[in-house]
């Protein structure tokens, strides 16, 4: 069978940054807010360099204010990753844009969120988790009511903890609090390392943060003794290609480190991370590392198994999405 109908799994996705820029650029309309600098002449959205896109972001995302909105978000990032065969989806989720980091405010943009993600289980065939992250580039002083956030919602449907942002800002000890509250609560855990920062900031996630998995992490592969312990260790990495082909990590497809990473026995799964700000989609990430690599339907169905054992939702769901899977091979 072909890979093009094999259902996908996927684990590092940021909620805001999967907002299609037309949803956007209709909710700015409707709030009469200007927000016309994020977007190029052909509606996509525009920035030139990872610290702008950042920016960028936040500003799109600025019109994203109440739960109904991330409803209608939530509505529409499912339609689109359920368009592209994904049948179990984790979403970054941030309540410092949801609330403010207040629990109570987050409560009701999470409720919002899940009623959607409860229909769209049913009508679309897609299952939804969300992880909360923390914004790194916000401060560990921030991060703490997040992860208290985090702790307090903590059930079937938020199953993990995480951070995002600039890798540029600080280090991740500086969040052992954050994690440390997320994992007493028994969250599970992961942070962006691996992307801008090198195989260090890799190692410091690992020891200080205790993540079982990494965001990213391609970086790894300039310190082969840490490739070899990310293997032994089994830690799965979230690795985002087309976005770290887009944002210039790596000059092209070919040059990307996932082959080689896979060939030494790390557990790689693919993602999009904020697929219209990279042009991509799921079923891109697939054609292009086909065309890459030759990875096949064989190779498709290992990884995507790989990324299900690595999911952060319960027992019941990840054998309900297995079943799905063995259906269609
Ligand atoms: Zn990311």
């Amino acid at each position: 069978m072909s890979w093009k109908t094999y259902p996908k799994v996927e684990l590092h996705l940021h909620h805001e940054g999967a907002a299609p820029p037309a949803f956007i650029r209709g909710l700015a309309q409707e709030k009469n807010v200007d927000i016309s600098k994020v977007f190029d002449e052909r509606g996509h959205y525009a920035y030139e360099n990872f610290v702008h896109f950042l920016s960028v972001y936040e500003a799109a995302t600025s019109v994203l204010r109440t739960p109904e909105d991330y409803a209608r978000l939530t509505r529409a990032v499912l339609e689109e990753s359920a368009a592209h065969g994904v049948v179990y989806s984790e979403t970054f989720l941030s309540p410092d844009f949801c609330g403010g980091g207040d629990v109570e405010a987050w409560r009701e943009y999470l409720h919002a969120i899940e009623e959607v993600a409860d229909e769209a289980e049913k009508t679309l065939g897609i299952t939804l988790r969300g992880v909360i992250t923390c914004i790194r580039h916000f401060g560990p002083e921030k991060a703490r009511p997040i992860a208290v956030c985090a702790a307090e919602t903590k059930g079937g449907f938020i199953t993990g903890f995480g951070i995002a942002g600039d890798e540029g800002k600080g280090k991740p000890r500086d969040f052992t609090w954050a994690f440390d509250c997320a994992r007493e609560a028994g969250l599970h855990l992961t942070a962006h390392a691996g992307e801008w920062g090198g195989p260090q900031s890799v190692r410091d996630a690992l020891t200080d943060l205790k993540v079982e998995r990494i965001g990213h992490g391609v970086r790894a592969i300039e310190d082969l003794a840490l490739v070899d312990e990310l293997a032994e260790k089994g830690v799965t990495l979230e690795v985002c290609p087309g976005s770290n082909v887009t944002l210039g990590l790596y000059p092209n497809w070919r040059r990307h480190p996932i082959e080689q990473l896979r060939e030494r026995g790390v557990k790689v799964t693919v993602s999009t991370d904020d697929p219209p700000f990279f042009h991509t989609t799921m079923t891109r990430e697939f054609e292009e590392l086909e065309r890459a690599f030759g990875w096949d339907a064989e190779v498709f169905g290992e990884i995507t198994r790989t990324a299900l054992d690595a999911a952060f939702c319960d027992e019941d769901t990840r054998a309900r999405i297995a079943k799905k899977l063995e259906s269609a091979e």
